[in-house]
């Protein structure tokens, strides 16, 4: 992409983002734009995302993962966990945005930890910590459980199974952040009895729209008001097999 228009869209995602109430210094931009390069040559290589177009990268990638910055019941400061990161949505994107974030990025994919720890070195994240595991083995260790502010995930498990993978993270007062699609309704309805056993409740669920019809999004809030039973999370893959109800 020609860096003229690369400047218009980096534009157009900045004034989405400051109409709800996102603001970022000039310096995340910079960030953004080494990160979108590395993105790209490395999925060259390494199946890492579908989404390579700069439009799609900055609105369904970088926009996506932004606009919860905007939200009341997000702090903009603490600890976060970012689970099944991927290549780093929306985790990574909310450590470049937020300096106030220690942010911890969990993968069960080696590849994709991999580019995550090459980026966080070219982009001097050292406040980004990165690791190989999955969330039902790390939610059980000391350290890890009940120790965070903020567990993200997005596009990893149905809610009732994510309910478990997140909710063990977050200290009680915390929050479970998921991001959902825009039919999200009957889901949350299913999970809700999960939600619970687990310690959480469903603070709000917040409904947008990504631009030029690349469709609906949700966000859901789910508030920790007890500590997790100790029988959770189950070994991995259990809670895929068999969700909580
Ligand atoms: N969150 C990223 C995004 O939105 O682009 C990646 C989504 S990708 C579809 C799902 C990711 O979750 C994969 O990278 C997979 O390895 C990871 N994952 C799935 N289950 C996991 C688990 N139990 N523990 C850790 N990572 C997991």
């Amino acid at each position: 992409m020609a860096d003229g228009s690369r400047g218009e869209l980096v534009r157009q995602v900045q004034e989405a983002l400051e109409a709800q109430g996102v603001m970022l210094e000039t310096e995340v931009w910079r960030g953004l734009e080494v990160y979108d390069r590395r993105l790209v040559e490395r999925n060259r290589e390494v199946n890492l995302t579908a989404v390579t177009d700069a439009e799609g990268v900055y609105w369904k990638h970088f926009y996506d993962s932004l606009v919860v910055l905007g939200l009341p019941e997000v702090p903009q400061a603490g600890s976060l966990v970012d689970v099944g990161t991927g290549a780093g949505f929306p985790g990574l994107v909310l450590a470049l945005a937020r300096p106030d974030f220690s942010v911890s990025l969990l993968d069960a994919l080696r590849k994709r930890v991999w580019f995550l720890e090459e980026v966080c070195g070219e982009l001097g994240l050292t406040r980004v910590r990165v690791v190989h595991g999955r969330a039902e083995e790390y939610g059980r260790r000391p350290g890890w459980r009940e120790s965070f502010d903020i567990a993200t995930a997005r596009a990893v498990a149905e809610m009732s199974v994510l309910a478990e993978l997140l909710l063990p993270f977050v200290r009680v007062g915390g929050v479970a952040v998921a991001w959902k699609g825009p039919d999200v309704k009957e889901e949350l309805e299913g999970a809700r009895g999960a939600i619970r056993r687990l310690g959480g409740e469903v603070e709000a669920v917040h409904m947008y729209e990504l631009p030029h019809g690349m469709g609906g999004r949700s966000v859901v809030i789910v508030r920790k008001i007890s500590a997790t039973p100790k029988e959770y999370p189950r070994r991995p893959g259990v809670p895929e097999k068999r969700p909580l109800t």
